[in-house]
């Protein structure tokens, strides 16, 4: 490589978030490119005369001066124009980074995004036929940028966010051959729609969840607890990010047990079960009742309701711009009916006493339910707090829900004879000419939404 190129290498990361700078930087060094760091838009505009980089990643909200102006101001410069920007940016702000895109940035990265997606398109910048020029600035349109038109190239939209299930399993975590297609991790969905992180129970999923959040940038966690039976929190003694500073984690219970919130995360966390306790948990904690109202976060509102379990527990609906979908791991939905659910109607007096969770879950777009019990052993198992296959199927078609990823598996039941009931599953909702699509939920599944 010769020296004119070296120094095409050059990268100024324009970033106010420093742990997201350093973030991308660390990703960004290890290519060798040559790095500088400017904290506002007002610094960014300095380093680009005294660094003279071929490349700027910009973040679009910083302080002093935005994004947007920087590139304006870029394009304004004969000496500056030609330089490549890849704009960093949240995907709400649709307008800014359209408006960056006719300023002729080479190209835009969502946020919150996986270092080395960044690392490619500094590579395809680097790679391509050259910096931008100021007579022909470099288009966003796809188009242009298939390099073998003749492939059909189909690419995932990523930008309505996911939900992922990095648990799936119920009451203990398990593990060997015999589960490795469902998984042994207990209770735990991440839903992701924008900055925050949204989790839902603390089982051991919580924990490799934890480890790909150090990685990121989001700094904001919402920890909403079904309830607090083992398998729904612990994990939470070794989720990483509650022991680093700069994290922000609220933990949402409802109120009603015989101990507070706070008490009970503590408990665990007592010197006569686990090495460390709560004090030494750095990030900012926070425990919070669930209120009535709806919650909102980014651009998702979570609400709430009491299902059927004992001790105090709740399922949850979130709505996002596109979808809804909601988290019911443990209700034993028609406590203690063993009939056929050809006989039930609206006004059976099983079907009433669950009226409020019916109509909370009317019409929902993604329900994520238990079903843990065969028929068989729903008839030995009655109190115990799960609902059995066919009344889970009942209220897969009283719901109205579009599709049914069915969780919170039993740790005796092996991968082979999981598939039998998600067989036998399909067989009852067929019979009840029930139209919702149903899965089984396996640690790692992810959907997009
Ligand atoms: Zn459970
Ligand atoms: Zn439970």
């Amino acid at each position: 490589m010769s020296a004119s190129e070296i120094q095409r290498r050059r990268v100024l990361i324009a970033e106010d978030v420093k742990i997201a700078a350093l973030t991308i930087v660390k990703a960004l060094e290890c290519e060798g490119f040559e790095l500088a760091v400017a904290h506002d838009g007002e610094d960014c505009l300095a380093r680009v005369g005294s660094f003279q980089p071929s490349l700027i990643v910009l973040d679009l909200m910083m302080p002093k001066v935005h994004g947007i102006d920087v590139l304006r101001q870029l394009r304004a410069k004969a000496e500056t124009a030609h330089i490549g920007v890849i704009v960093c940016s949240s995907r709400r702000f649709k307008t800014r980074i359209k408006q960056a895109q006719d300023l002729g940035a080479f190209d835009v990265i969502l946020k919150p995004f996986d270092p080395k997606e960044l690392v490619a398109k500094a590579r395809a910048f680097f790679d391509s036929s050259g910096p931008v020029t100021n007579d022909r600035p470099k288009s966003p349109d796809p188009s242009e940028q298939v390099s073998a038109p003749e492939i059909y190239r189909p690419t995932l939209d990523t930008s309505t966010g996911c939900l992922r299930l990095w648990g799936t399993r119920g009451s203990i975590p398990i593990s060997g051959p015999s589960f490795a297609r469902h998984g042994g991790n207990t209770t735990c969905l991440q839903v992701s729609c924008g900055e925050d992180v949204i989790i839902f129970d603390a089982g051991s999923g919580i924990r490799e969840l934890g480890l790909t959040l150090m990685g990121g940038q989001a700094r904001k966690i919402h920890l909403f607890m079904t309830h607090t039976h083992w398998d729904h929190i612990q994990g939470f003694p070794f989720f990483v990010p509650a022991y680093v500073p700069g994290f922000d984690i609220t933990i949402y219970g409802a109120k009603g047990f015989s101990k507070d919130l706070k008490s009970i995360f503590e408990g665990q966390l007592d010197q006569a079960y686990f090495p460390v306790q709560m004090k030494d948990m750095r990030a900012n904690l926070r425990f919070e009742y669930l209120p009535h109202e709806p919650i909102e976060i980014n651009e998702a509102k979570v609400s709430w309701e009491f299902v059927e379990h004992p001790g105090v527990t709740v399922g949850y609906k979130i709505e996002t711009p596109t979808t809804s979908i909601s988290f019911m791991p443990d209700n034993e939905f028609l406590k203690g009916y063993l009939g056929s659910p050809h006989s039930l109607s609206q006004k059976h007096d099983s079907v009433n006493a669950c009226r409020p969770i019916i109509d909370f879950l009317a019409g929902v777009d993604i329900l994520i339910h238990e079903a843990q019990y065969t028929a068989e052993e729903y008839g030995q198992k009655v109190g115990w707090g799960h609902t059995s296959v066919p009344n889970a199927c009942f209220l897969a078609k009283i719901s109205g829900a579009k599709r049914w990823i069915v969780v919170h598996h039993d740790p005796l039941h092996v991968d082979d004879f999981l598939q039998t009931k998600l067989n036998l599953t399909r067989q009852v909702l067929s019979e009840l000419e029930c139209g919702a699509e149903v899965t089984h939920g396996f640690d790692g599944f992810i959907l997009q939404l």
